[in-house]
This record gives structure tokens, C-alpha cells and sequence, in this order.
């Protein structure tokens, strides 16, 4: 039986210069309590099960792909953590023979998988985003339970981040401004070093379909939460060094970064 999925026929967000259809794949490895996807994390969920979900066959969502192809600049692979699914590189090269670029969203916990599609040009994807979710030291937060205690994020992450500024593939690094400061200045200074002078988003947190419930009533950020954090990730360690663009409630950051502050 095919794998299901859930498919957004048209995005003009969720690809960089593109039209694109984004594909989520079930199924993730961390538990982050502010996580909107429930239904693609917990699939067995009863709580997930009572939302609408909109799941549909891999098969089905290639064929409905494939018709729209030539309004589609590319499509972005998204999930849940698209690294876990067996069939990335299957659906990857897919994609790339309807003459579609993919862009790869990953939380950056796989290394191998990354490796491996960017080795071979069929697979090679795109446009690579990688969240950094919290400090290296802090992804122990997001592991749920101690299945994952052979799991060492910070290598991971550290390898990940690696491949991509050695990949010659166009990325960005994506981080949410939670609230109440629950991501700060110290997740930058410990995460620029993987950032490198690569754009780096800083997103606002909505509250409404958390993994945690409890984060449900928990203010939204904004702004005036993104704006500090960006400021703080662009300082550059040489005056004059970097740029940052403001894109509204994201910013660009194209500096290189102090580690030492
Ligand atoms: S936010 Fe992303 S990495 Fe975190 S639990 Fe949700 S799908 Fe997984």
C-alpha cells in the first residue's frame, strides 16, 4: 500500500522564487511541544484523527503533480521529517525526471540521508532548509524518550550544516522566536557557528494546533520577538562584514557570525 501523504497543490511561499506544490510526509523523529503538524507527527493520534488531515496516496499526489507540472516551478518535500521516509530518494528522483527541482525541509538529524542525496545528481535536490531549533545542547528537550539517547544531535547537526555550506546547493537555516524567550541570544551564539553566512529566517510562533497543548495558551510572537533575535545573529565578529534584509517578520541574514559573545 502506498504511503500517504498530504499535498498543497500550490504554494507561492514555501519555495524561494518559486510556484511550488509542497508534499508532507508523515512520520518525525522529535517532538517539538510547539509543533502545528499533529496530524503528520502523531498520525496514530486520536486527537490528530479528529482534525482534518487530507491524506491521499503518494501515487495519487505524484499523478495530481505531474498534471499541474507546467504551472509548478518545483516542489518542496516537507513532513514530519522527510529524511525518515525509505522512498526519499525514490520520490526525489521522481520528481527531478518531471523536470521539477525539490526543495528538502529537514530538522538536519540525518546526515547520511542528506549525504547521500546530494552524492547523486538524480536525487541532488534544489534548495536545501534546515531548522535550528534550539541550542545543540538543548535538542535533548525535543528526543522523545529514550530511544533516541544513541542519537547525538549536536554531531548531527554540526555534520548536516557541514554538508550544506559544502554542497555548492542553494539553502537557509529557518529558527522559531518562541515565546517568553525560550529561544535566546545563548541558541544563537551556539547555533551560528552551523549557520555559517548562510540566510537565516527567524520565524514568528502561532499558537493553535501545538503538540503540547499547553502551549496553545501561550502568547504569539512577532516582530518585536524576531527582530532581537536576527539583530543578535547578524552581528558580525569584523564591523562591516554583513548585511541584513529585512523581509518583513523574516530576515535574511548574510552575515558571518561571532561565536564568542
Ligand atoms: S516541528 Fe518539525 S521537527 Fe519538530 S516535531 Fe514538528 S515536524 Fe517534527
Amino acid at each position: 500500500m502506498p504511503p500517504l501523504v498530504s499535498l498543497r497543490k500550490t504554494s507561492l511561499v514555501d519555495y524561494p522564487g518559486k510556484v511550488s506544490a509542497v508534499i508532507f510526509l508523515p512520520g518525525c523523529n522529535l517532538r517539538c511541544p510547539w509543533c502545528q503538524n499533529r496530524e503528520l507527527v502523531l498520525p496514530g493520534d486520536s486527537a490528530a484523527a479528529g482534525r482534518p488531515g487530507g491524506f491521499i496516496p503518494l501515487d495519487e499526489a505524484l499523478a495530481l503533480i505531474q498534471k499541474r507540472k507546467n504551472v509548478l516551478g518545483g516542489v518542496v518535500v516537507s513532513g514530519g521529517e522527510p529524511c525518515l521516509f525509505p522512498g526519499l530518494a525514490g520520490l526525489a528522483a521522481e520528481l527531478k525526471n518531471l523536470g521539477l527541482p525539490y526543495k528538502l525541509d529537514t530538522n538536519g538529524l540525518f546526515p547520511p540521508v542528506l549525504r547521500k542525496l546530494l552524492e547523486n545528481p538524480a536525487t541532488r535536490p534544489g534548495y536545501i532548509a534546515m531548522d535550528l531549533k534550539l541550542a545543540p545542547g538543548r535538542y535533548g528537550e525535543l528526543l522523545p524518550g529514550p530511544q533516541n539517547s544513541a542519537v547525538d544531535p549536536a554531531a548531527a547537526l554540526a555534520e548536516s550544516a557541514a554538508l550544506l555550506r559544502g554542497s555548492g546547493v542553494e539553502h537557509e537555516f529557518r529558527s522559531l522566536a518562541l515565546p517568553g524567550g525560550r529561544f535566546g541570544p545563548g541558541d544563537i551564539t551556539a547555533l551560528a557557528p552551523l549557520a555559517g553566512g548562510a540566510p537565516w529566517h527567524f520565524r514568528p510562533f502561532v499558537p493553535g494546533n501545538c503538540l503540547d497543548p499547553a502551549w496553545n495558551s501561550l502568547p504569539a510572537t512577532g516582530e518585536k520577538e524576531t527582530a532581537p533575535l536576527a539583530e543578535t545573529a547578524r552581528r558580525p565578529c569584523k564591523p562591516g562584514r554583513g548585511i541584513a534584509q529585512n523581509y518583513g517578520a523574516e530576515y535574511n541574514i548574510k552575515s558571518i557570525f561571532c561565536t564568542s559573545r
